[in-house]
């Protein structure tokens, strides 16, 4: 009795031994690319994405057009977290700005000697 872990061939969609490098049903060549995605390979790219979060989008474009529902999936996620990283940077900038102008002024410094309209 042996067991056999399966994987589904991402081209005819047959249940297939995982050690196949080859599809025995349609013949096609199962890439690296082709294996599924790993829970921590995700993680990686999800945190990625947030901490360093323009490079989202090299995931985002690597992924968007693979066959693998999963990994378009998980290419939408990096582009969300990334826009959401984006968004909430240039909202912290803005009102840490704002802040500090509303500090200066407040303590009778003149905004219009820097060249700032307020
Ligand atoms: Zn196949």
């Amino acid at each position: 009795m042996e067991e056999l872990s399966l994987k589904t061939c991402p081209f005819c969609k047959q249940d297939i031994a995982s050690a196949d490098i080859f599809c025995p049903k349609c013949g096609k060549r199962l890439s690296e690319s082709a294996s599924p995605m790993t829970m921590g390979q995700k993680i990686r790219i999800y945190l990625a994405s947030f901490f360093l979060a323009p490079l989202g989008l090299i995931w985002f474009f690597k992924y968007i057009r693979n066959p693998d529902k999963e990994k378009r999936s998980v290419a939408l996620i990096s582009l969300y977290i990334t826009i959401a990283v984006l968004a909430g940077v240039t909202l912290i900038t803005y009102y840490y700005v704002t802040a500090i102008l509303d500090y200066m002024n407040t303590s009778g410094v003149d905004l219009n000697l820097y060249g700032i309209t307020y």
